[in-house]
């Protein structure tokens, strides 16, 4: 059983969302400087590097991240490849695309995650993302959770239609995936935000497990 692990590694170096705080993870005590034990403290925003987006996120409506359901954050997923000439997701390039009928959990693998394999680390404002009629599509498919190989389910310059239209819907947006080693096809997915009370978003570990190459 393989498993892919598709989280980013969380450290100073990730790209972060432009305005948002930069990640700060640093030793504050140290055994080399003669301290009982090593440990660290972490300072950053919630929707860095691998991360879950709540309703609240763009709804301001209290769905806060812990309440997101663990049944939709986890089970079977299906790993789409996009070429690379993709510059933006729409419905007419989800209708064409081979996803299985049944398909609730959607992952979408675009250029973005050759990102994930090079050295830069600095944010690219033309990621790949959703267009507004390509969350439409989305709700009218019933998919109940959607990942993404940037740090946005949402185009730079449009980032609200996409967002409110997929949490309006109780879509759960997985951003911030590297799917730079998942070939495509169905896998089982686990994804577990951080229980942060009350918060818009948080970072997950996610992983998926298996896989069929179709
Ligand atoms: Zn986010």
């Amino acid at each position: 059983m393989k498993i892919y692990d598709i989280s980013l590694p969380i450290s100073p170096n990730l790209p972060v969302w432009p305005g948002d705080p930069k990640i700060e993870l640093e030793q504050i005590a140290s055994m080399d400087k003669g301290d009982d034990a090593n440990v660290s403290r972490i300072a950053a925003g919630v929707h860095i590097g691998t991360h879950v987006d709540a309703p609240h996120h763009f709804l301001n409506d209290g769905r806060t991240v812990e309440n997101l359901k663990l049944d939709i954050l986890t089970g079977t997923a299906f790993v789409l490849h996009l070429d690379d000439d993709v510059d933006i997701i729409t419905a007419k390039i989800l209708d064409a695309a081979p996803i299985p009928p049944s398909t609730l959990r959607l992952l979408l693998r675009t250029r973005n995650s050759h990102q994930w394999t090079s050295d830069s680390r600095n944010f690219d404002p033309y990621f790949v993302a959703i267009s507004a009629d390509g969350a439409e599509w989305l709700v009218a498919h019933d998919i109940q959770l959607v990942g993404v190989d940037y740090l946005s389910v949402a185009p730079f310059d449009a980032p609200i239609p996409t967002h409110q239209i997929l949490l309006k819907a109780g879509i759960i947006a997985l951003e911030g995936c590297d799917l730079s080693q998942v070939p495509q096809g169905k896998y089982e997915l686990y994804c577990l935000p951080l229980k942060l009370v009350g918060s818009d978003g948080a970072p997950a570990r996610a992983i998926l497990v298996g896989g069929v190459e179709n």
